[in-house]
C-alpha cells in the first residue's frame, strides 16, 4: 500500500531541535507529494484527534527555536488497549497511513504498539539525555551539553571569586553522558554518573584535598540527576573541609533554548529521512547517527541494545581534572 497522508507528533520531555525535525518531516513529505499532518501533544493527540493539517509555511520560522511547535506530552491513556484503538481509530478516519514519532524510548515503544496493530511507524530521537543506545547523537543532547556548559562557566566566576566550592546537578536520570562531557568541559574536579559506583571519601573528599594540596581554592563537583542528592553532598563538603560549598541543580533550563547549529543539522536529516522510509514502506524503525551516517533499525532491536559508558573518557576526565 502506498502512503499517501502522513502525522507527525512530538512526544514525551521536550527537546531542543525538535521543531526543526517537525519541520524537515513537513517539508519532505510535502515536497514529495503526501499530505501530512500535526498532532498536538503526543499521543493524546492523537487519542482525541487534535491534529491539524500542516502546509510548507507551517513550518516557517520554527527552525531556530526550543521547544516543540506541537506541544508534547506523556500520555496515560495511550498505555490502554483502548487508547490505542481510538488513536487508530482517529488516523483510519482520516486517512493516515503512517506517523513519524519524536521523541525517546517510551515513544518508540508506542510506535511499535501502533505499528503492531497495523499503523507504520517511524521514531526520531529527541531527547537531552542521549540515552537512545543505538544512536550516538539524540537531538537536544548538543544544545544542552552547550547549556550545562554555559551555565557552570558562570557558576564558575562566581565560586572562583569566593573561593567557594559548587555542586551541580545535570540532567540524565539514568545515564551520565550529559555530566561527563559537560564536567570534561567545564573541568570539574569529581563528575558523579549512575553508571559508576562512587565513595564520597576517594570521589569528592579525596581529590578535592589532592587538589587543594596544589593551591587550586574553587572546585566544581557534577552531579548526574539519577545520583541526586547534591544539597547533602554540599552539606557534607563543607563540613569535611570548612569551606562554604554551594549546590545548583540547572533544572529545566537544560531543556530550553535555541537549538545548536549540530542538533539543527541533525533534525533536519532525521526527519528527512523517516519520511523517506514512510515512503519506502517501511515502519517501526528508528532513525540513528552513527560515525555521521544517518541509518535505521528496527525499534525492538533498537530498545534492546545497550549502550556502553564511555570508561575511557571517564578515566581522561580524572587523570586531567586534577
Ligand atoms: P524522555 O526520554 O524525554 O522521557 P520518552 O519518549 O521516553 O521521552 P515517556 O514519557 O517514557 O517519554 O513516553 C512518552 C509517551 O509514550 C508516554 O506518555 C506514553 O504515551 C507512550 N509510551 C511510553 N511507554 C509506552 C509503552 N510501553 N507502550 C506504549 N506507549 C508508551
Amino acid at each position: 500500500m502506498s502512503v499517501k497522508r502522513i502525522a507527525v507528533l512530538t512526544s514525551g520531555g521536550d527537546a531542543p531541535g525538535m521543531n526543526a525535525a517537525v519541520r524537515a518531516v513537513v517539508r519532505t513529505a510535502i515536497n514529495r507529494g503526501l499530505e501530512v499532518y500535526g498532532v498536538y501533544r503526543g499521543y493524546n493527540g492523537l487519542i482525541h484527534d487534535d491534529m491539524v493539517e500542516m502546509n510548507l509555511r507551517s513550518v516557517s520560522d520554527i527552525i531556530h527555536r526550543g521547544g516543540t511547535m506541537l506541544y508534547t506530552a506523556r500520555s496515560p491513556e495511550f498505555h490502554s488497549e483502548e487508547g490505542m484503538q481510538k488513536a487508530i481509530a482517529n488516523c483510519r478516519a482520516r486517512g493516515i497511513d503512517g506517523v513519524v514519532v519524536i521523541g525517546g524510548d517510551g515513544t518508540f515503544r508506542g510506535a511499535q504498539d501502533l505499528t503492531r496493530r497495523g499503523l507504520p511507524c517511524i521514531g526520531i530521537p529527541g531527547t537531552i539525555d542521549n540515552d537512545i543506545s543505538c544512536c550516538e547523537h539524540t537531538i537536544g543532547y548538543d544544545t544542552a551539553l552547550n547549556t550545562c556548559m554555559e551555565m557552570i562557566d558562570k557558576l564558575r566566576d562566581t565560586a572562583q571569586s569566593h573561593d567557594r566550592y559548587s555542586v551541580v546537578e545535570v540532567m540524565g536520570r539514568h545515564a551520565g553522558y550529559l555530566a561527563l562531557n559537560v564536567g570534561i568541559a567545564c573541568g570539574a574536579t569529581s563528575i558523579i554518573v549512575p553508571e559508576i559506583e562512587f565513595d564520597f571519601d576517594r570521589d569528592i573528599i579525596g581529590r578535592i584535598e589532592a587538589t587543594a594540596k596544589t593551591h587550586k581554592k574553587h572546585f566544581i563537583i557534577i552531579v548526574a540527576e539519577g545520583v541526586g542528592g547534591v544539597l547533602d553532598i554540599a552539606r557534607d563538603i563543607e563540613k569535611r573541609t570548612g569551606i562554604e560549598s554551594r549546590a545548583t541543580i540547572l533544572g529545566h533550563v537544560q531543556r530550553g533554548g535555541s537549538p545548536t547549529l549540530r542538533d539543527r543539522v541533525l533534525a533536519s536529516q532525521m526527519g528527512n529521512h523517516a519520511v523517506r522510509l514512510l515512503l519506502e514502506g517501511k515502519s517501526n524503525r528508528v532513525v540513528t547517527i552513527q560515525s555521521d551516517r544517518i541509518l535505521d533499525y528496527d525499534i525492538e532491536s533498537a530498545l534492546a541494545m545497550k549502550k556502553p559508558f564511555d570508561r575511557d573518557l571517564y578515566e581522561m576526565a580524572q587523570e586531567i581534572s586534577i
